[in-house]
Order: structure tokens, then C-alpha cells, then sequence
């Protein structure tokens, strides 16, 4: 019985035919031939590339959910493509969407080169698009909606009314919805082509196609070609997709009820950026998808707020949702277009199609909503706390696996101790320091600095004299010394280290887009405008570079280390607390002891634990950009101004000179005590501290009971206790925080790690 019902037809199509057996289910047929009934008369079907009894029944099922003239079943959805663009002869012209599947863009240009026709591509979902249809005359108008992967709308009734004014075919590409959402044959479509792979198989188990056609002579012309070509579909393939049909409206049903109720989770949720889902009011043809479209499809796209490295993050962290291209199975899947789909597109083609580097597709499936937006949400969070990661880690290019170049940016006393642990680690004579740079120039050697030149250019910078005036320095601003040694060719792997304490997020810009990694213990980038540091790690991403900074708080304590394995755990960060400043962790130990605070501070300044000027180091400033450091990991968005901090240098002390400062310092001695003795009558203990959250940072002076773990802090040492939603008791880290042997070793580790990383990726043994 004929049926007006597509769901009834996708379930009936064939359903107790078989007058043989009476088989409820329609037999599949895999012979390649079929018998003639005698001498020159053969049966409907005699070879199985013209015709097929089980294809013959998917293409009869897809011609009434289409409510088309006939359907020519294909071995893949490109093959239909291909065999409608059969119909264009050389000197015709196709008229595409601009944005249709990259596959389909891909074989109009290879065929348009070699003359087959001539192509066009326009925007058929503005005006002008249009009116190009009108000014074009094209053989053939290529429609494709919803678009991948943005969901663009075309208005099929539109198109098809200026494109049948000049006598043009029509085209949609339905594959991302089904007949079950969208009938374009009913809104004037000539044919309609899917890959049968997506929906209407929809259990990712088949490659196929179809093209469906409004009318017999098109359909038969389309036949002859199917033949002719042999696009034809494997009748097993066909025998998949037909079970495959039998329930595409109920899981249509619930792809929509899903994709409804993971969108509405994506609109709140801060790490997702633009969204784009025919649904939303503010998406462009949501009036005409609301018209033309039974509902609004289960392929959503969005923009993650954080580029490339938090979409590496957040494929890595989901669960539920696999990263492979296809899509319209009942399992969830995401994809990245800029690497996958779309990676066949040149970047300016992306970027016309609007398609970012930090968008990601999603193809919903049927599995249990509050499962999948649960694993959605969690892999956003942890998304989100990877902005901005100090360990971006997209797979990088190199060269030569048994070098490393390394070039310095500062010669002090950090630097030369960095070049004394290089020169004496044996396991670490893949590494060569190639350049070193000062305030005053540089010195370069693309081969490598011999140990002997090193050690002679450190006792040069120890004497204080500057590089400029060395054997081999050059004198140059650090601007032109980066510029024309990171521009020099023939280095292998190599790493900017930045040993100085100025703002170098230019020079370190430089770097990167020259293919330098990047190894950090210089705080002052990491702490300074949050889009000056956005924009660092997009370079870095960009460009497949790394950047690590581990000795920038702690100096190489595992601290950040420490932090990005527990997000990466799925752990989330609740606070950070602790003392980053072995000046101050000293100057307060003593205090605390009954030195008076100006004989602290004396020895603490002879033993060159401070910056040249001491109220550096009370101020409290450095232990702000460390703490900015560790918050930034964890989500804050703010800056340095931010920061609440208590400074120890009193207002009148603040502006005097260095000298006046430190001949007056007795005057303080006495609160000091006072606070020392206030302190102890509360059973406390003094503390400078950092307070780190997701929301705010606090730094100052603290009375601490002796359970604290701050209580036990020793000498110079840093600490840091992290609490998290699974370490209620917090993970304490306390080790030697100061000086230059400690930091330059943090700075050596971050080097051998980005070595080993390398090594690891690829198999090699790892070195140290
Ligand atoms: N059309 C659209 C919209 C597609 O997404 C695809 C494949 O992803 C195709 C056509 C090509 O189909 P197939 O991969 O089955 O050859």
C-alpha cells in the first residue's frame, strides 16, 4: 500500500515482497548477474552495475522520502557528485556555494582545470549571490544546506526560482539533514545528492551516495550515466543503508531532542565563543531554516575561546564525543575543519569561508543527552583552564633530532651559570648555545660557541663588561641582535632562552615566527597585559612552537609543572598559596628568630638575595607577578593592577634614595618587633604570602598558626600549597627558590624537556 508518510516509507520500503519465501525482510541479492529468461530476453535486472534488486529497493525507498521521479544509489557520496556533474558539458558553467563540503569544491576546481567546465563560486545565501545565478546562466546552480561546517542557509526556494528563469539545474546537497528534515525536490530542487554515509545510513558502518531526481528525463539521463561511469553501489552497502533507513526518523527524533539540549548547555558555558545552529534567533537564516527545514539539524559548530591549544585540550579531554571527520552516525563525534574536513582548503579559502583554526564540529548523536553535556562541560572547563597555557603543545617540525641550538637572551649571573651546567652535563652535548645576547649586542656562531669562547665570554660579563666590547661581540640594540640571529639560517631546533627581567614580548614574538621555542625565567612577559600574553601564545600556536617557564615562579621548582598535570587530570584548582620569595621567606624567618629587622635585611642584601635596590623585594611586586603567573594558569583574567598586595616598604621610605633608605632602616626595627611580639601573643607566626584563585590574588603580611604549612618554611626556600576539588589536604611544594644556580637549573630542566618531548614524540632515547 502506497503511503504519503516518510517515516511509514522508510520502514515499509520492500517489507514482505518476497513472493518466493515470503521473507519479511527483503532478501539481499550480492549476485553480479542474473540468468535471461530465454534467448534475447533478459529480466529487470541482467548485471548488477546497471541494476540490482536490493539497490533497486534503497533507491525506490530514498525517491519516496525525497518524493522525487527515481534515485541512482552510488558507491559514495562523492560519486554522486561526480555523476551529476556529468551533466555539464566543457564551456558550461557550474555556479557552487562557496562554502560546500571541501570534497565537492575539490573536484569542481580538478575538473573546471582540466576543462571539463567552468566554475564559480558564490555566496548563495545573500542577494548577490543570486544575482549572480541570474547574470551567470549556469548549466548547473550547486546548493548545499545547511553548509559545512558553519550551517550557513540557502533559501532552496529562492535559488531555484531565479535559477530556473535562466534555464539552470538545480542541485542541493541534503546530507545534513535527511528527507526527514528537508524536502527539496518540494521547494523546486531538480536533484537532490547525499552522502548516504551520514544520516540516512547513519551507523557510520557505510560509504555511499545518492542522487535524486525531480523528474524521469533527468533521472534517466542520470541512469545512463551510472552505468556508463559504473558510480553504482554495492548491493551489500545498499542491503546496510536500507536497514539503516528503517529508523532514520527516530533517530532523527532524538539527534534533535540531543543536539536542542547540548546547544542550550554551549550558550552558557564562558569557554564557548561563537556558536553557530539554525535554531539560534541570531544565527543568519535561522527565518528561512525555521521555513524550509522540519527542524534544525544535529551538526552544531562553535569557536572555542582560547585558539588552537584549548582545542587541542578539549578533543583530548572528551569522552563521549570521538575525534573523526563524517558525521550523522548515531555515535557523537567532534572535528576540527581547519585540520580535518577543510584541511584540503588553502588558509585564505578558510579564512573567506570563515572558518577559524579554533572552530570545532560537532555531530550530535543519540547517546543519553545528560551524559554527553556532561562530558561536553568538562572538557570546556578544561579547556578554559588552559588559557593561557605556559605548555602550548601543538606537535612541532623539526629538522634534526640529535641537535639543539640554543641562543641566550641575557648574560648575568643566570645565564652564566646556565652555560657552566650546559658545558658540564655530558648527556647534554646535543645541546650547542649558538648565540648570547646583552643589552649591548651579541655573539653568534651558527655551529656552536666552544666551551673555551663560552667560558671566556662569561668571565668577560662577570668582570662587568659588556659582550659589545668582546673578541667576537657585535654591537646592536637587543632589538637588531634578536632580529638578525634568529634570521640567520642553518640553526637546528632551536630555543630562545629569555634570562632577563624586561619586557621582551616583542623580541619573543620575533622568536617564535623565526620557528624558535621558547624557555622562560623571565616573569616580567608572563605577567604583563593580558593580550600581550594572548596574543604570545596564539604566535606560538600558530607558529608549532612551545613555550615553557617553569623557573619563573620557584625558580624550577615543579610548580607550573605540577599545576597543568593536575587540570589535565581533570583536577581542578582551588587555591594557591605560599611563599615565592626566598628574599622575603628569609627576611621573615629571621625576623622571626629576634634579629632585628635591619640586620635581616643587611644580610639578606650581602648575601645577594636582593634586587640591587631591597624595596624591590618588599614591595612586594615580584611576588605579585609570580602569583599572576600561577593565576593565570588556573582562569584569572586580570592584571598586575589587580593584585591586592601589602607592601613592607613604608610610605615615607618609598621615594628616598637607595642610600637614605638603607641608613634609616634601624627606624623600623621597632614595629617590627612590635609586629613580631603581636604575632607570637596570637600563637602565630609572620608570613609573606601569595593567595592565588581563579577570581582573586592577595599578597601581603600574615600571621600563619604553626599547622600551617607555611610555619615550617626555612631559609630561602619557596612553598606552595595547592588545595583542589580532589586535594582537600593541600600538595605541598617547598624547595630552594633563589639564586642563580637554582633558577638556571629550572631553565636547564624546561630545555631538556623540550628536547626529550622531541625525542619521545618520534621514539628516540631521551637524554639526561
Ligand atoms: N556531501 C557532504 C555535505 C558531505 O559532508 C560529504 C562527506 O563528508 C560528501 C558529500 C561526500 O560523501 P562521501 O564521503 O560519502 O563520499
Amino acid at each position: 500500500m502506497k503511503t504519503t508518510n516518510t517515516a511509514t516509507a522508510a520502514v515499509r520500503a520492500g517489507i514482505a515482497t518476497d513472493r518466493h519465501h515470503g521473507a519479511v525482510v527483503p532478501p539481499l541479492h550480492l549476485s553480479a548477474n542474473f540468468a535471461f529468461e530465454r534467448f534475447n530476453k533478459p529480466r529487470e535486472f541482467d548485471y548488477t552495475r546497471s541494476g540490482n534488486p536490493t539497490r533497486s529497493l534503497l533507491g525506490d525507498a530514498l525517491t519516496e522520502l525525497e518524493g522525487g521521479a527515481s534515485t541512482v544509489v552510488t558507491g559514495t557520496g562523492m560519486s554522486a557528485v561526480a555523476l551529476v556533474l556529468q551533466l555539464v558539458k566543457p564551456g558550461e558553467t557550474v555556479l557552487a556555494a562557496h562554502d560546500c563540503y571541501g570534497g565537492t569544491q575539490r573536484l569542481l576546481r580538478g575538473l573546471s582545470a582540466r576543462g571539463a567546465f567552468d566554475v564559480l563560486f558564490v555566496d548563495l545565501t545573500t542577494s548577490a549571490g543570486l544575482d549572480e545565478i541570474a547574470r551567470g546562466k549556469p548549466r548547473l546552480v550547486w546548493a548545499e544546506t545547511p553548509s559545512n561546517p558553519l550551517l550557513r542557509i540557502t533559501d532552496i526556494a529562492a535559488v531555484t526560482s531565479v535559477a530556473h528563469a535562466v534555464g539552470s539545474i538545480v542541485v542541493v546537497d541534503n546530507t545534513f539533514l535527511s528527507p526527514a528534515l528537508q524536502q527539496p525536490i518540494a521547494l523546486g530542487a531538480d536533484l537532490v545528492v547525499h552522502s548516504t554515509t551520514k544520516y540516512l545510513n547513519g551507523h557510520s558502518d557505510v560509504v555511499g551516495g545518492c542522487v535524486v531526481a525531480a523528474n524521469a528525463a533527468l533521472g534517466d539521463e542520470l541512469k545512463w550515466w551510472g552505468n556508463a561511469t559504473g558510480a553504482t553501489g554495492a548491493p551489500f552497502d545498499s542491503y546496510l543503508t536500507l536497514r539503516g533507513l528503517r529508523t532514520l526518523h527516530v533517530r532523527i527524533r532524538q539527534h534533535l531532542e540531543n543536539a536542542e539540549a547540548i546547544v542550550e548547555a554551549l550558550r552558557e558555558h564562558p569557554a564557548v565563543g561563537k556558536l553557530y545552529y539554525p535554531s539560534l534567533a541570531t544565527h543568519i537564516g535561522h527565518d528561512v531554516a525555521k521555513r524550509q527545514q522540519k527542524g534544525f539539524g544535529a551538526m552544531a559548530s562553535f569557536e572555542l575561546n582560547g585558539g588552537v591549544a584549548a582545542v587541542e585540550r578539549f578533543t583530548e579531554r572528551l569522552r563521549h564525543f570521538t575525534l573523526a571527520e563524517s558525521l550523522g552516525g548515531v555515535e557523537s563525534l567532534i572535528a576540527h575543519p581547519a585540520t580535518m574536513t577543510h584541511a584540503s582548503m588553502s588558509a585564505e579559502a578558510r579564512a573567506n569561508a570563515g572558518i577559524s583554526e579554533s572552530l570545532v564540529r560537532l555531530s550530535i548523536g543519540i547517546e543519553s543527552a545528560d551524559e554527553l553535556i556532561a562530558d561536553l562541560r568538562q572538557a570546556l572547563d578544561a579547556a578554559e583552564r588552559t588559557r593561557p597555557s605556559v605548555h602550548s603543545s601543538l606537535p612541532t617540525v623539526h629538522s634534526s633530532l640529535d641537535r639543539t641550538d640554543l641562543v641566550l637572551l641575557g648574560a648575568g649571573a643566570i645565564g652564566r651559570e646556565l652555560i657552566e651546567q650546559i658545558t658540564d652535563c655530558a648527556s647534554a652535548r646535543s645541546l650547542r648555545i649558538c648565540g648570547v645576547i646583552d643589552r649591548s649586542g651579541h655573539v653568534i656562531a651558527p655551529d656552536g660557541l666552544p666551551a673555551g669562547t663560552l667560558a671566556e665570554l662569561a668571565a668577560h660579563k662577570k668582570s662587568g663588561r659588556s659582550l659589545s666590547t668582546h673578541a667576537f661581540g657585535i654591537a646592536a640594540e637587543p632589538k637588531q641582535s634578536v632580529d638578525a640571529i634568529t634570521s640567520t639560517k642553518g640553526f637546528v631546533n632551536p630555543i630562545l632562552v629569555d634570562l632577563t627581567a624586561a619586557e621582551t614580548s616583542p623580541l619573543l614574538d620575533t622568536a617564535l615566527g623565526r620557528g624558535f621555542d621558547l624557555v622562560l625565567a623571565n616573569k616580567v612577559p608572563l605577567a604583563g597585559d593580558q593580550q600581550a600574553i594572548d596574543d604570545l601564545f596564539v604566535s606560538a600556536t600558530l607558529h608549532g612552537r612551545r613555550i615553557l617557564s617553569e623557573a619563573t615562579v620557584g625558580a624550577g621548582l615543579p610548580v607550573l609543572d605540577t599545576i597543568r598535570k593536575l587540570g589535565e587530570s581533570g583536577d581542578e584548582i582551588l587555591t594557591i598559596e605560599g611563599c615565592p620569595s626566598g628574599t622575603l621567606g628569609y627576611l621573615l624567618g629571621e625576623v622571626g628568630r629576634g634579629v632585628t629587622f635591619s640586620e635581616a635585611l643587611g644580610s639578606a642584601i650581602a648575601s645577594g638575595y636582593t634586587e640591587p635596590d631591597p624595596r624591590v623585594d618588599l614591595s612586594g611586586l615580584d611576588v605579585a607577578r609570580k602569583a599572576l603567573i600561577l593565576a593565570r594558569l588556573i582562569g584569572y583574567r586580570g592584571s598586575l593592577s589587580d593584585v591586592k598586595v601589602k607592601s613592607l616598604v613604608p610610605g615615607h621610605l618609598a621615594s628616598v634614595s637607595l642610600a637614605e633608605f638603607l641608613d634609616r632602616l634601624s627606624e623600623l626595627d621597632g614595629e617590627w618587633a612590635a609586629r613580631v611580639a603581636g604575632a607570637e601573643a596570637n600563637g602565630e607566626i609572620l608570613r609573606y604570602r601569595a593567595r592565588v584563585t581563579a577570581k582573586a590574588i592577595t599578597v601581603g603580611l600574615v600571621g600563619v598558626r604553626s599547622s600551617d604549612p607555611l610555619a615550617s618554611l626555612n631559609g630561602t626556600d619557596n612553598q606552595f600549597a595547592i588545595t583542589t576539588r580532589r586535594y582537600r589536604q593541600p600538595l605541598v611544594i617547598t624547595g630552594p627558590g633563589a639564586g642563580a644556580p637554582v633558577t638556571a637549573s629550572g631553565v636547564f630542566a624546561d630545555i631538556l624537556r623540550l628536547v626529550s618531548e622531541r625525542r619521545t614524540t618520534t621514539g628516540e632515547p631521551v637524554p639526561c
